[in-house]
């Protein structure tokens, strides 16, 4: 399998090259050459398959000229270990909690994949892997704990200083090993912006073999299809009257349940649904796609003005016209957020997270819209990750043992500001 560039399908790399340059030369984002549908026997033995068989299914697409079949079971076996259950609502909406791994959110799935196969592509390599990523919250912790203890890969994670909830920081800063956490005094973008300007670094690069871990690589994006496929099979569905809603911001999730679908799996729409960040489903009412700077929300994982994603969801569609009739867009305030949590927890007792709610309401309004449909939210993270929205809303909320342990833990980070020379220093004498 080729990967090729967004901005020209004629630039063409292998597996290795997508997956550890992250992005292309010419910043356009690296889609498969080929997304086939599986084969009538996956979808007719497919009730029977765990997530992993699933996943082993899936990942062959991709991987298999690159892996034996033997290794692809292992890269599934050791990155997707953990489940993705649904939980019912009511007829029409069910939920499918994507948090059980490591970091409590959905970026576990991408990240241990992604580690996973790095951690195997440079194991022939003399330099070190340095991971460089920049996180506003939820991808740091997952990228930490999906590199923790792999050999060969050294993992460095800017975040802006008293920007991340005291417990995504416990996240980032107290796993020690290959870890390091650079408390940068600036906002996400200084951090974004302190990566770039590594990668474009002469003498970094020189000494370094520098790789990232956002969400614009594919290798994360793969492993986000699977629990589409697994979500379907704990419904028992067996027609294409199955919606999934997905909580959005940089779109990668909703892209990646969009490979489901061109792999066979028969989801009818895709709700597409965002925070006042609405650039994509504005896009969607108007065909017009105009980004602007993000505004903070309460659900802050999806405070995104210019969806990376974007790009590979125009790729996948020949016009406008034609994502409109799989995709629709919703978009709520903060305050509708808060009722929704409310109502959830009083007439479900099933406490969602800020951003679930957000996918809820969208499930709800759909709902009017076609009675009788079946919908999939996506549940992106554990609510006790957002302890300041929920308290208010709803008191104490239960918090998992091994939030309360990571609490109790002791940060390590070192400050630095956001000016590239004192960091250039830093990477030079310490990655
Ligand atoms: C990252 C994140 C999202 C947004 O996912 P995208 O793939 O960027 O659209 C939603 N919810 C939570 C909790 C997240 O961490």
């Amino acid at each position: 399998m080729k990967y090729y560039s967004t901005k020209n399908k004629s630039h063409q790399v292998d597996l290795r090259s997508a997956v550890l340059q992250s992005l292309p030369p010419d910043n356009g984002l690296y889609m498969p050459e080929r997304i086939d549908t599986l084969s009538d026997n996956f979808y007719k033995n497919l009730s029977k398959l765990s997530l992993q068989d699933i996943a082993y299914e899936v990942s062959r697409q991709f991987l298999k000229e690159d892996f034996s079949g033997a290794e692809i079971l292992d890269i599934v076996d050791e990155a997707i270990n953990f489940p993705a259950p649904i939980v019912t609502l009511n007829e029409t909406i069910s939920i499918q909690e994507l948090w059980h791994g490591p970091s409590l959110a959905f970026k576990d799935y991408g990240a241990r994949f992604m580690a996973n196969l790095m951690a195997r592509l440079v194991s022939d390599e003399d330099k070190k892997l340095t991971i460089l990523v920049a996180t506003s919250g939820d991808t740091g912790g997952a990228v930490a704990a999906g590199f923790l203890g792999v050999p060969g890969v050294e993992v460095v994670i800017l975040y802006p200083k008293g920007k991340v909830s005291p417990i995504q920081e416990k996240q980032l800063t107290t796993l020690g090993q290959n870890i390091t956490a650079l408390e940068i005094d600036g906002t996400f973008d200084d951090c974004q912006a302190l990566v770039k300007m590594a990668f474009l670094d002469h003498d970094v690069n020189k000494s370094y073999f520098l790789s990232s871990a956002n969400s614009i690589n594919i290798a994360r994006l793969i492993p986000q299809s699977f629990y589409y496929f697994d979500g379907y099979k704990q419904l028992g569905a067996t027609d294409d009257h199955v919606n999934y809603c997905i909580p959005s911001g940089n779109f990668g999730n909703l892209t990646a349940g969009l490979f489901a679908k061109r792999m066979g799996l028969p989801i009818n729409r895709f709700l597409a649904a965002t925070n006042v960040n609405n650039v994509v489903p504005t896009y969607l009412d108007t065909g017009s796609y105009e980004p602007r700077p993000s505004v903070q929300t309460t659900s802050n994982a999806m405070d995104v003005g210019n969806p990376s994603n974007f790009r590979r969801m125009e790729d996948l569609y020949d016009s406008t016209q034609k994502m409109t009739q799989d995709i629709i867009g919703f978009s709520y305030i903060d305050k509708q957020t808060d009722f929704a949590i409310q109502e959830v927890s009083r007439d479900y007792s099933y406490i969602i997270d800020p951003h679930g709610a957000v996918g809820y309401l969208a499930a709800k309004e759909y709902n009017l819209l076609y009675p009788g449909e079946k919908t999939v939210v996506l549940e992106t993270a554990h609510p006790a990750k957002f302890l300041p929205v929920m308290n208010p809303i709803l008191g104490e909320i239960n918090i998992p043992d091994r939030l309360v342990k990571l609490s109790e833990k002791e940060k390590v980070t070192t400050p630095l500001s956001a000016n590239f020379d004192g960091f250039k220093g830093w990477f030079l004498s310490n990655a």
